[in-house]
């Protein structure tokens, strides 16, 4: 994603409840980046830390700053594949089928860390 000649980075997709509404997440999410004291100059580039909120339940939610699902999902292997660990049967909002996603969608480049 984004320049190639940039450090490998790790990716995790974990699932959760919460009362809170999308935006109110979103807020904590960047609450949490900045905490961990986010840096980035380069779109895409490298960055200590990346929250992004994939899915809220079946909801699809389009608003100046907030997509969901997040609009990179149906094309990036290293969000479809840990996704597909914790919810192998989910269907996307909007898109379908998670398993038919994942078979548009190659695994090179990405590698699991046990
Ligand atoms: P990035 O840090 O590159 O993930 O982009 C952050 C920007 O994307 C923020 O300004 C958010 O308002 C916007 N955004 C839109 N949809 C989402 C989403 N589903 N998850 C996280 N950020 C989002």
């Amino acid at each position: 994603m984004g320049p190639q000649d940039q450090p490998d980075y790790i990716n995790a997709v974990a699932g959760f409840y919460s009362h809170q509404d999308p935006h109110a997440l979103l807020k904590a999410f960047q609450t949490i980046e900045r905490r961990q004291g986010r840096t980035r100059t380069l779109r895409w580039g490298p960055r200590t830390l990346d929250l992004d909120l994939l899915l809220y339940g079946d909801q699809v939610i389009v608003t100046d700053d907030l997509t969901v699902p997040h609009p990179g999902l149906p094309e990036r292997a290293f969000v479809l594949y840990p996704l597909y660990d914790i919810s192998p049967q989910l269907v996307v909002p909007g898109l379908g089928p998670l398993v038919e996603l994942l078979e548009r969608c190659s695994a090179e480049g990405i590698r699991r860390i046990e």
